[in-house]
């Protein structure tokens, strides 16, 4: 019996494996290891780590936490996990079942990317989804926003800091008004609302969109605001109630509305979508499980 099974192994699960580990906790981290984040080469924005590749953060941290033998790893994917009385029964695609009194799901999110033939090959190398995370590069450069949502104008607004040399692009769609559209017009914005027909560059460069009316701007990078959704199956099978963008609900500590359940990192805060904040988060959350074991324990 475990004292706690962490699923999922991104920055919010391995945070959380590190300190239950410092606080000599029995724990097993099961990980599929398909971070979404393995597209792009470089992380940005997190002190000490600013610029390392998602790898090899990976593998400082699997370093990190190899330091403390109550911890194990494991790479494979949970398919399901149960409430048995108190105790938790977590099943592997490999059907291995493994018990433990607490679970955290720090199982992340999935992206679903806008339908832009060729984004694919650009995603994460010259097209991105944060300005946070990969602004500063492109800085100044010609970017296109990507956007065909409400959200576009904000996003619009965002990008405008770091560089003002901008196209939107809604794919034949009109989220922003005609009194909008003259004020990005005043600042040197224009709003193509023609469908794009696929994106051009060379290797993973972005270097143009193309518009089904044959017209081809040329960019240097861009920016897309995809829609993200959970592979909730693991919190919806134990009955976790969900915040209304679709992230588990969780009190100060991480815990859920089912004892024993936690939840950390992306699975549960969404936005902003961070690595520092995912770590914080990892941590806060092993810290009120430890707190939970300790009350049941120390009687
Ligand atoms: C293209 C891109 C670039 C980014 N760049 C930056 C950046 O520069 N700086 C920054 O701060 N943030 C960046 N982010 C955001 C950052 O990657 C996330 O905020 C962070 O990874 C969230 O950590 P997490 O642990 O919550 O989830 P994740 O990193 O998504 O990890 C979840 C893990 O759980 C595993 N998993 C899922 N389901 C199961 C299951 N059923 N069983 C076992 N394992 C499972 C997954 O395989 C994955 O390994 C970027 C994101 C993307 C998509």
């Amino acid at each position: 019996m475990f004292d706690t099974v962490i699923i999922g192994g991104g920055p919010a699960g391995l945070s959380a494996a590190l300190v239950l580990g410092r606080a000599r906790r029995n724990v097993l981290l099961i990980d599929a290891d398909r971070p979404r984040n393995k597209v792009t080469r470089y992380s940005h924005g997190f002190l000490s780590r600013d610029g390392i590749s998602p790898s090899d953060f990976k593998a400082a941290a699997h370093h990190d936490i190899s330091k403390y033998p109550s911890v194990t790893i494991k790479r494979t994917e949970v398919v399901h996990a149960r409430k048995n009385d108190k105790h938790f029964a977590i099943v592997t695609m490999n059907k291995d079942v493994f018990e433990a009194k607490k679970i955290i799901i720090a199982t992340g999110v999935k992206e679903i990317l806008p339908n832009i033939k060729s984004l694919g090959r650009f995603y994460g190398k010259s097209i991105f989804n944060c300005v946070y995370c990969d602004g500063w590069e492109v800085r100044d450069k010609r970017l296109a926003i990507l956007s065909s949502h409400l959200g576009t104008l904000q996003l619009v607004k965002l990008v405008y800091n770091w560089s003002k040399n901008l196209i939107v692009c809604t794919n034949g769609h009109h989220p922003i008004d005609q009194k909008t559209r003259q004020t990005l017009q005043l600042k040197g914005i224009e709003v193509i609302e023609t469908i794009i027909t696929e994106l051009t560059g060379a290797g993973d460069q972005v270097e143009a969109v193309r518009f089904a009316d044959g017209r081809e701007e040329p960019i240097e990078a861009g920016f897309i605001s995809p829609e993200w959704c959970h592979s909730g199956y693991i919190a919806n099978g134990l009955g976790c109630k969900k915040m209304p963008q679709g992230g588990i609900m969780t009190d100060g500590m991480g815990r859920t509305n089912i004892q024993g359940v936690y939840a950390a990192g992306d699975s549960s805060i969404i936005s902003p979508s961070q690595i520092a904040i995912a770590v914080g988060d990892g941590s806060r959350t092993a810290i009120g499980v430890n707190m939970d074991l300790t009350n049941e324990e120390f009687k």
